[in-house]
């Protein structure tokens, strides 16, 4: 008997059901499913009802549920935007739906899903609770206490989704200080259109809040500023790298040469890569160097199209390679990688529509927008706030924290159960305030002395060293690895049948 606690609602857990309809081999047994959301069923966070202005950050054509089915949005959007009129091509591939409509999708699937469960006799319940504990039941199961009741499953999956914002300035309690920008429609509304306003981060929530701003007219100059400065690269289109000397060979080769693997190799490795792909690895290397005008970053991208090797070339690498190379690095290698790539890294692997680019670049072009990095101190006093950034003082009306916290030190309701996990002996974590994962089979790493357990991490809670974890293909691979280990376990309790075909269709 499989009784899956799935704690949280959101993309994890309508892959996840996706994915084990998908890959179900029949068993003696139905499945029981439970899943856990108080808040924001099917869509998660990040793809709740929303502005137009806030897009999906890959293409239609990629932004799926399905990881060996990258079209599966695209084909549903097709279907529900009607046939193409006047004035109203339809829906492209490389085109960026609204994330809200993105949200549509996830729901309608996940209703098709329970359809399909129910069809063969799994039971699928969702509750609408916070989990807020889970400890190890005697029968080597788990207990999962909600605000609702204690329930004993075989097995947990966690896609708690990201960590809420950082406020890494402790400005909370000011009153000119928003705590976070979502949903933007209610809480950018408050702002005066011709104010100062200052976002804190330069990720993709602080594009957000700009796209929002603009979008309902803002007058007033908006700063956006972090440490570094570094802005989402402009999502370049997908090209077909084979890899010739950044390859599994070539790491080996610098790791025989050198005694271990060093970011120095790496830097040489790149730099070969783009020469042989014929690319001027010094020029397109030289933008990623520190004191680079975002503005001129952004129009280099702009204008030329196709040409961000850099993008291309790490967007490239496949994932076992990826893992590959983390582990072949020295912890130290790692850390020093980190500490002068991280923003760098992030803006890689969490890259913009070029629409939002355009946009950006225009609000800079017009003097209205600034990217400052550098930023040492910000507070508030009077009635504003005031932020030190190199050489400069900036004074604002309102602040904005655009940040992102790490799994460590998320609170709420995902910092609560994480902590519960760790008291109870259950999780670990990595080095870089994530939860520690087995990549090969997403189970958690309990604490020492615990043997391999049946409660699996997918998404943001496994992220915090050079790998981003919570994008869709990451939370798509992820649920698939999930998936098949718990019907594995289903398999040898019960005996085999004929295999089943993908048979969900989302209406
Ligand atoms: C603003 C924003 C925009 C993004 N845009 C994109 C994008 O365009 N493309 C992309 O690939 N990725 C995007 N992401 C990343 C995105 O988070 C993932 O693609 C995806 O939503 C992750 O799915 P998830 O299941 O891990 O988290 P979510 O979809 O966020 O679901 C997690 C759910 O867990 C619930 N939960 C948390 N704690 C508990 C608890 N203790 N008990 C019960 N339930 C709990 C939450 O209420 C939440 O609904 C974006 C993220 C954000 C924040």
């Amino acid at each position: 008997m499989l009784r899956i606690a799935m704690i949280g609602g959101g993309a994890t857990a309508v892959s996840l059901l996706d994915s084990l309809l998908a890959q179900e081999t029949g068993g003696d047994v139905a499945p029981e499913i439970h899943i856990y959301e108080p808040a924001h069923l099917g869509h998660g966070v990040a793809f709740r009802d929303d502005l137009d202005c806030a897009l999906i950050n890959l293409p239609n054509g990629r932004m799926s549920i399905r990881d060996d089915q990258r079209d599966h949005f695209l084909r549903w959007l097709r279907r529900h935007e009607g046939p193409p009129r006047p004035g109203r091509p339809e829906p492209g591939a490389d085109g960026f739906a609204p994330r809200r409509v993105f949200g549509r999708y996830l729901r309608d699937h996940l209703a098709a899903c329970q359809e399909s469960a129910r069809e063969r006799g799994w039971r699928v319940t969702v509750h609408p609770e916070t989990v807020l504990d889970v400890a190890r039941a005697h029968d080597g199961g788990f207990l999962v206490r909600s605000d609702g009741g204690t329930r004993a499953c075989t097995h947990v999956v966690l896609g708690v989704g990201p960590g809420g914002p950082a406020d890494p300035y402790r400005l909370a309690g000011s009153p000119v200080f928003l705590g976070h920008p979502y949903p933007l429609k209610d809480r950018l509304a408050g702002i005066s259109p011709g104010s100062h306003v200052l976002i804190i981060g330069t990720g993709l929530t602080a594009v957000d809040t700009v796209l929002a701003l603009l979008a309902a007219g803002h007058r007033g100059p908006v700063t956006m500023l972090s440490r570094r400065g570094v802005l989402p690269e402009v999502l370049a289109p997908a090209r077909d790298w084979p890899l010739t000397r950044a390859d599994a060979a070539g790491i080996e080769q610098r790791k025989a040469r050198d005694g271990t693997l060093t970011r120095r190799a790496i830097w040489e490795l790149l730099h070969e890569e783009l020469a042989a792909a014929g690319f001027d690895a010094r020029a397109e290397t030289g933008w990623y160097r520190p004191g680079r005008s975002a503005a001129d970053h952004l129009r280099h991208q702009l204008t030329h199209p196709g040409a961000n090797a850099v993008q291309s070339l790490f967007l490239s690498i496949p994932t076992p390679l990826a893992r590959a190379i983390r582990a072949a690095l020295p912890e130290e290698e790692v850390a020093a990688m980190l500490n002068d790539y991280k923003p760098r890294l992030r803006s890689l692997q969490c890259p913009m529509p070029p629409a939002t680019a355009r946009s950006l670049l225009s609000a800079m072009d017009a003097g209205q927008l600034r990217v400052l990095a550098g930023v040492r101190e910000v507070r508030s006093a009077r009635g504003s706030v005031t932020a030190l950034a190199g050489d400069e003082v900036v004074t604002a009306q309102v602040a904005v924290d655009a940040t992102r916290t790490t799994p460590a030190r998320a609170k709420g309701r995902q910092g609560r159960l994480v902590a519960a996990l760790r008291r109870n002996g259950l999780a670990t974590w990595n080095a870089y305030g994530g939860l520690a994962t087995d990549p090969g089979t997403a189970r958690l790493i309990p604490a020492r002395g615990a043997g391999p357990l049946g409660i699996f991490a997918v998404g943001e809670l496994t992220a915090g060293d050079i790998y981003y974890a919570s994008s869709l293909p990451a939370v798509n691979r992820g649920a698939d690895v999930v998936a098949a280990q718990l019907l594995a376990e289903r398999a040898s309790r019960a005996r085999p049948a004929r295999r089943a075909a993908r048979q969900v269709s989302t209406p």
